[in-house]
């Protein structure tokens, strides 16, 4: 799904350069559950908004889907934040409308129209268990709640990968395992990719790969498992043998 090669980003503030990623090295496979951890200033944030085409890499290899994200021209880039990727922040009800309903926030960006957008929206809520609560104004949902609208909308558009960067950072933490089981639920379900940043080192328990950046490079990878999609594979192809 993901392979960074070199991965460089030299951030230029006046006459100052900051080299934020030096060189990073990374594959992500189809349907990893994978979190990225590092102390603040490693890097993190700058990986992600790479991955999700908020900004290009001054210099190294980014293949995301088979695309080259260096060579992309603007109108590609624009297509892909739109339609294969979705975002999750720390401080998602931000971006929310306090005064409409949980199930008006998540129809807005939908790209349909009429009725197949308020059912792509009410399946959208119930695929983050917030069915109960479609017609509650979202000021009345709690912060989890209101992270879960969120994660809601970064999955309208059906992208294949979901970025979440510190989407546990402003909850506490019964709220935080919530959120995260709520990630592996969908990575089973739906089957999507998932990279979340985090500098919690318990979260990233949660997950099925972690790798820690420092000083925008990868130091460590310190978990594998088998992703699901990786499971699933291999039962299937234990199931063709059998055929066979
Ligand atoms: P993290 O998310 O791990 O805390 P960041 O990716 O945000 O780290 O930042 C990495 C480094 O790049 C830091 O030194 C930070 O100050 C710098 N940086 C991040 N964004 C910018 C920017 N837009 N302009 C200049 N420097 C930046
Ligand atoms: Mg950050």
């Amino acid at each position: 799904m993901i392979n960074c090669e070199g991965l460089v980003k030299i951030y230029k503030a006046a006459d100052l350069e900051v080299f934020a990623l030096q060189g990073l090295d990374l594959r992500v496979e189809s349907g990893e559950l994978m979190a990225i951890i590092g102390n603040s200033g490693s890097g993190k944030s700058t990986l992600l908004n790479m991955l999700g085409g908020l900004d290009r890499p001054s210099a190294g290899g980014l293949e995301i889907d088979g695309k080259n994200m260096l060579k992309m021209s603007e109108r590609d880039l624009v297509k892909y934040k739109r339609e294969s990727v979705g975002f999750v922040w720390q401080n998602n009800a931000r971006n929310l409308i306090p005064y409409l309903t949980a199930l008006e926030n998540v129809e807005l960006p939908i790209l349909l129209k009429g009725k197949r957008k308020r059912m792509r929206a009410l399946e959208l809520l119930e695929s983050v268990g917030l069915t109960h609560r479609k017609n509650n104004k979202l000021h009345q949902l709690s912060g989890g709640e209101q992270q879960r609208v969120a994660i809601a909308i970064a999955l309208a558009n059906h992208p294949k990968l979901l970025l979440a960067d510190e989407p546990t950072g402003s909850v506490d933490s019964r709220m935080a395992d919530q959120i995260l089981d709520l990630f592996r639920e969908l990575n089973r379900t739906i089957g999507i990719t998932i990279v979340i940043v985090t500098h919690d080192p318990l979260l990233a328990k949660k997950v099925d790969r972690v790798v820690a950046i420092r000083d925008g490079k990868i130091s460590s990878e310190m978990l594998r498992r088998k992703s699901y999609a990786e499971e699933l594979a291999e039962l299937e192809r234990g199931i063709e043998q059998t055929e066979e």
